[in-house]
């Protein structure tokens, strides 16, 4: 007699469903997400007990026949899956005609169902795969479930649930998720009889804030970035209303939510040095990507994800939350657009006050070859009169001479600054529209809707740099220069290695060199660089190769990071109204104004308020 023998029916579909079914939530997400994948716009789901008393889902899709009613139940009877290729281009929720079959062998089930188009539809009891009960009957076109006695024939299950708290929380979790994923269906959440959530259909920004509760909505910075590779959408919350458990840490492709230790570390990184200690982003990102560039197989609840194109992703997040993140935390400080209203001494209030204008210029191109440059108001001592005043007729300024300025002190111009009368501290005179700043050592000021605008000029300039370099970069190779003399430098084995492994990125990035002898030949550098500032660069941009164990898409960041700090070392000539012009319309282009790519401080506000509290 053989040994081996085939395990009966039932049994193997127990042992089955343990898989798939592991407590009362994952049935809730199992029949929500075929709700959804029957196209309801309707999903309503009640429980009782925490999903030991009853799980009912209920939905207005598009229901099945009198066959489908039984068929749905058998093991690999799926809709949704006809052919292997279909593996590779899923857009529902399901595929592997398990779910069902699964619920149905360990548990009561109580399924009605009716197509739209028939007047009756049929309503089937199934307990442990046995159907008990099949029959004609009237109900609403859709389907529902009626979820009863719970892992009632496998007891260790059953025992191992924990308390109702507990799973219902997991319920309420796996609700919320598919929930977030459709905001364009209407969900309800009851638990013994009170209403969790209603949730009408809206935009993304409404589910989100119907589901978090109403006090997130100023808390929300949106995110929104589409490339070829993939298309992102969502928000992440302020840095400051950052929590202290993950909890509200949101993934989904396709609409399909999934984790990501890999992902989540990009997200992390976007918000370095913004949270306070212990605190964890929190963030609703929606992806949008190519099915088949995806593989949803991986696991068997469906949680973790492969991606193709995981590294690119990788960057895409990182960089689009950092942009959005530094866009928002100045944002709300600064109000261009209001006149300005100074608590001036009164021997002052009698003399016009003017706005600082900081003009967004609709035609500025980040691609274009010009702005990828520095700024380069080389301008010498005899010709600055002349610019100063073409620069305020240019901007309409008027022909009348400026006095805003302090020269003094700005890099490399000192020697301008002793032509200059020290600027009074409020200007006496002043054009309607015209700029006004003052300029000290690295600081320049600025008159902002509550008080004074600090804005750190170098790393002002490194941002528009850094700014200027990731948007052609991801698009296009770097712009570069051949070097009259190429530079040699000598390379460790290690640091050989990593420039060859880097080869294809440091090429995007502006770099021509040959590896020779232990040595790295340096034909072609990025444009933004300068003399003086390209060894420099060339030895930041090896030691991030070499010494740090860091990802590609990472990498790509780091890189572009040490390129903008290097040529942001340059000494920077601001002394004239049109540079420092230039540099501010420059940063408050920049989508991240606030902090530069080491997250370091660019602009900080000076309230009236602090600076009254000073002279208290
Ligand atoms: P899968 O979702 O992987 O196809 P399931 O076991 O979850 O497998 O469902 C089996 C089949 O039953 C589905 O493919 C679908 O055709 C049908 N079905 C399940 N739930 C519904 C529903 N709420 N409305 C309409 N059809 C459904
Ligand atoms: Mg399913």
């Amino acid at each position: 007699m053989s040994l081996i023998q085939l395990l009966p029916d039932h049994i193997a579909n127990q042992i089955a469903a343990g898989e798939v079914i592991q407590r009362p939530a994952s049935v809730v997400k199992e029949l929500m997400e075929n709700a959804i994948d029957a196209g309801a716009t309707k999903i309503d789901v009640n429980i009782k007990e925490s999903g030991k008393a009853l799980i009912q889902v209920v939905d207005n899709g598009t229901g099945m026949n009198a066959k489908d009613a039984l068929l749905c139940f058998e093991r690999h009877a799926t809709s949704k899956v006809r052919k292997a290729d279909d593996l590779f281009s899923l857009v529902t929720k399901g595929f592997r005609g398990e779910a069902l079959a699964s619920i149905a062998a360990i548990a009561h089930v109580e399924m009605r169902t009716r197509l739209e188009s028939d007047p009756t539809g049929n309503q089937i009891n199934i307990e442990g795969s046995k159907v008990v009960g099949n029959v004609e009957a009237v109900c609403p076109h859709g389907t529902s479930f009626e979820i009863k006695n719970l892992f009632y024939n496998v007891p260790a299950r059953r025992n191992f649930l924990k308390s109702n708290q507990v799973e219902f929380r997991h319920i309420q979790d796996e609700f919320e998720r598919v929930a977030l994923a459709h905001s364009n269906v209407h969900f309800t959440l009851h638990h013994n009889d009170s209403e969790i959530h209603n949730l009408t259909p809206g935009v993304l920004r409404k589910r989100v804030v119907d589901v978090l509760g109403r006090k997130t909505n100023d808390r929300l910075v949106p995110i929104e970035e589409s490339t070829d590779i993939v298309e992102l959408k969502g928000f992440v919350l302020k840095p400051e209303f950052a929590r202290k458990t993950r909890g509200e840490q949101y993934l989904f492709v396709n609409d399909r939510f999934f984790k990501s230790h890999y992902f989540n570390h990009a997200i992390n990184k976007a918000f370095e040095g913004l949270l306070k200690e212990r605190t964890f982003a929190s963030y609703f990102l929606f992806l949008t990507v190519d099915p088949q560039k995806i593989d949803v197989n991986v696991h068997p609840t469906k949680t973790e994800i492969k991606f193709e194109e995981e590294k690119y992703i990788y960057s895409i997040l990182l960089s689009s939350i950092r942009l959005a993140l530094g866009k928002y935390n100045i944002a709300p400080t600064l109000d261009f657009d209001r006149e300005t209203s100074f608590d001036l001494p009164s021997e002052m209030k009698s003399k016009p006050i003017s706005e600082p204008t900081i003009k967004v210029n609709p035609d500025y191109n980040p691609f274009h070859s010009n702005s990828s440059k520095p700024t380069s108001s080389s301008a010498s001592k005899g010709k600055k009169s002349e610019n100063f005043t073409t620069a305020i007729n240019k901007h309409g300024f008027g022909t009348k001479e400026a006095k805003t300025a302090d020269w003094e002190n700005f890099y490399s111009v000192e020697d301008v600054a002793k032509e200059e009368e020290p600027a009074p501290l409020i200007e006496e005179e002043t054009t309607p529209g015209i700029s006004q700043f003052l300029i000290k050592g690295n600081y320049i000021f600025t008159p902002s809707k509550s008080g004074f605008m600090v804005i750190h000029a170098r790393r002002a300039y490194e941002q528009i740099l850094y700014t200027d370099l990731i948007n052609s970069f991801i698009t296009n190779p770097v712009e570069s220069q051949t070097l009259l003399f190429p530079i040699e430098k000598e390379l460790s084995k290690d640091e050989m290695t990593s420039w060859e492994s880097n080869a294809m990125m440091l090429k995007q990035l502006g770099f021509t060199g040959e590896l020779k002898d232990g040595e790295i030949h340096l034909s072609a550098v990025p444009s933004v660089l300068q003399d003086e500032t390209i060894q420099k660069a060339l030895d930041r941009i090896i030691e991030t190769i070499a010494h740090r164990e860091i990802d590609k898409g990472e990498i790509a960041h780091e890189l572009v990071h040490s390129i903008a700090k290097s040529a942001a070392m340059k000494k920077m000539n601001l002394n004239s109204m049109e540079a420092v012009n230039d540099i501010i319309e420059r940063l408050f282009q920049c989508e991240n104004h606030a902090y530069t790519p080491g997250n370091k401080q660019i602009i900080d506000t000076l309230s009236l308020e602090s600076i009254d509290e000073k002279f208290r």
